[in-house]
């Protein structure tokens, strides 16, 4: 599994992780963050958030993140 660029030391890319709204389609920021390079590795699940911009909650999984710096 390994590949030859991960091995590579670099700075960590730290990313913000967003939501798309369902009802609005605008982002939404989680408050959680991630590194970049652990992201592909990091199972998300069963995360929900209250939606400023509709004020429902969403359940959100990996297949709706959005990454921002
Ligand atoms: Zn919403």
């Amino acid at each position: 599994m390994n590949t030859p660029a991960a091995t590579a030391k670099k700075t960590p890319m730290i990313k913000r992780i967003l939501v798309r709204c369902p009802a609005t389609a605008k982002l939404t920021a989680t408050g959680l963050t991630i590194d970049e390079d652990l992201y592909a590795d990091t199972p998300l699940k069963n995360h929900k958030l209250t939606c400023p911009h509709c004020q429902q909650v969403h359940a959100w999984t990996k297949k709706d993140v959005v990454l921002a710096r």
